[in-house]
């Protein structure tokens, strides 16, 4: 057996034979013996043909992976427009003579270099669309087709890179999973993959020698085993099936609203720690994100990632949500979730301590980097900010004023950014005490009953002697929530809870009866959840 790794594309498991594909590569002729009239001709004929075969490809993508997925074929007929795309390639015809192809080819290569350059990790990314087009009119120019990617056996496909055009190309009931040696997480392609739900790593370094093997992709351990153990294939097997049964159930329940029988609706959103995991809510069929863990990507990071590094990361999730509400809690930092760059001191109590708001509001270059990339991601999709850890108005005012400046900074720069919705976490005792005045502040109130409880019952969620003593089910903290919810409701604020109770399933009929407008949980958690809810009857009397 031998085992690869790459970055994984969406957490799901592949079991099949691989196939490696290759691109043809003929060789192109320099020049003919038309003039560059008439070459330029040929070109804008097939750049014409191009642009007819993106807009089929959008139709076919807008029917499997939605509007905002598909605008990436907008986005390459819009290159195919671009003004200095075509003058350099009339300009390699007309200096060098050259044939449409040579010219289109070159033109491509050239403008695929400049983007690999780039520092911003988008924009290097377009490198392959702008490849993915100039082929489509070479192809079309020379009359040659890319080979069939898939023969008619399921397969793992291998290739160097794949584009977003093959990507959505490709016939799925043959795809079980893709490797690519190149190509970013970041990239069109990625997005599709998951958006598709398509086990898929990139970044991995595969050998000619791989065609033809069995292999297994684990996307949950971003790895992939060729000529597994016969107890890894097993293993392997048993989760795929638990995989496939969890997307039985979603079959089912896909698009059905979260109803109980009496007709009381609630939200169910996910919970995320990192952009990788979309794939996961998606999957799950999740109607939004009630909790993006910001701080994950802090801790992955050796140093602070910049406000473009995060507004990339972002505006991928932000985008593949397609128009589905994002909610981005700022930077929750310090106690269990330290970063060495940061420098934080050794604290006594450190639950209690420096963390979260309170080193937003204190180190506010850090704070400020955080909120512009959050307001800039806004512009692609529906985004939601929501400050962890308060304790008080005057906290959230002073966020808010630091919002603020943010986006005067960012209206200076000309930079484009969306309408935010605003919200707090609930996670202390004393949240819940200013609960009426906190709601005239907000529009929104998530229910962190991880922390909540840890602050209410006076026990350290992170010793595990007390395990037997941390009790979610407490009356107290049954009672915070329950007045957060009429206080939230009383000033006009939704209100929803992100901790782990909101998983928990015998509390769910309570929940709906006290109110809640939304439960956040973890991806697996959403369709048991979904289930339970259109099971419940609130007409009738609770069961004691
Ligand atoms: C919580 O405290 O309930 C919560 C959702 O935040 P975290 O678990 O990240 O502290
Ligand atoms: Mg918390």
């Amino acid at each position: 057996m031998q085992v690869a790794t790459g970055k994984s594309i969406l957490n799901g498991i592949a079991i099949g034979p691989l196939r490696i594909y290759k691109k043809e590569e003929t060789e192109t002729t320099v020049t003919s013996g038309l003039t560059p009239e008439e070459e330029y001709t040929r070109f804008e004929a097939a750049r014409v043909k191009a642009q007819e075969q993106l807009g089929e490809l959008y139709d076919k993508a807008l029917d499997e992976v939605g509007e905002e997925n598909a605008a990436i074929f907008e986005i390459h007929q819009m290159m195919l427009e671009d003004e200095d795309y075509l003058d350099a390639v009339k300009s390699i015809i007309e200096t060098q003579n050259a044939t449409a192809e040579y010219a289109t080819e070159t033109t491509g290569e050239n403008f695929s270099a400049a983007f690999a350059a780039m520092e911003d990790a988008y924009m290097r990314a377009r490198a392959a669309d702008v490849k993915d087009i100039s082929r489509r009119v070479v192809n079309i120019l020379s009359g040659r087709e890319d080979a069939d990617m898939l023969s008619d056996q399921p397969a793992i496909l291998v290739a160097d890179d794949l584009t977003p055009s093959e990507t959505v190309q490709l016939d799925k009931t043959k795809l079980l999973g893709f490797i690519t040696r190149h190509g970013s997480s970041n990239s069109h392609t990625a997005i599709l993959a998951r958006t598709m739900n398509i086990p898929a790593l990139v970044g991995v370094d595969f050998s000619d020698d791989w065609d033809g093997k069995l292999a297994v992709i684990d996307g949950y351990n971003s790895c992939v085993y060729i000529e597994p153990a016969p107890e890894l294939l097993t293993t392997m097997e048993e989760k795929r099936s638990n995989d496939l049964k969890q997307e039985a159930l979603l079959q089912n329940l896909k698009k059905k609203p979260n109803v109980t029988l009496d007709g009381r609706e609630i939200k169910v959103y996910a919970n995320i720690g990192n952009a990788g995991d979309v794939g996961l809510v998606l999957q799950n069929d999740a109607q939004g994100i009630g909790l993006f863990r910001s701080e994950f990507i802090y801790l992955d990071s050796e140093d602070f990632p910049t406000e473009d590094q995060q507004f990339l990361l972002y505006k991928r999730v932000v985008e593949t949500m397609a128009g589905k509400k994002v909610i981005i809690r700022t930077l929750d930092i310090g106690a269990d979730k330290q970063a060495g760059y940061f420098g934080l001191d050794k604290e006594e109590n450190p639950a209690l301590g420096y963390r979260a708001i309170r080193i937003c509001l204190t180190q506010k270059k850090i704070f400020k980097t955080q909120l512009r990339a959050i307001l800039r991601a806004g512009a692609f999709g529906t985004v939601s900010i929501m400050f962890p850890m308060i304790i008080s108005v005057r906290e959230v005012r002073d966020a808010k004023e630091v919002l603020e400046e943010c986006k005067a900074e960012l209206r200076e720069r000309g930079v484009a950014m969306g309408e935010v919705e605003i919200g707090i976490m609930i996670e202390t005792p004393a949240a819940v005490m200013m609960a009426d005045e906190l709601a005239e502040e907000v529009e929104f109130f998530s229910l962190g009953t991880n922390d909540l409880t840890q602050y209410t019952l006076a026990i350290d969620r992170q010793n595990p002697k007390l395990d037997n003593f941390y009790d979610s089910h407490h009356p107290a903290v049954l009672r915070m929530i329950k007045h957060t919810v009429e206080a939230g409701h009383r000033h006009g604020c939704w209100v929803g809870i992100c901790g782990e109770l909101g998983a928990d399933q015998t509390l769910t009929e309570t929940f709906l009866r006290m109110g809640l407008d939304e439960l956040s949980v973890s991806p697996a958690a959403i369709l048991p959840l979904r289930k339970k809810i259109r099971g419940l009857d609130l007409s009738k009397e609770p069961e004691t």
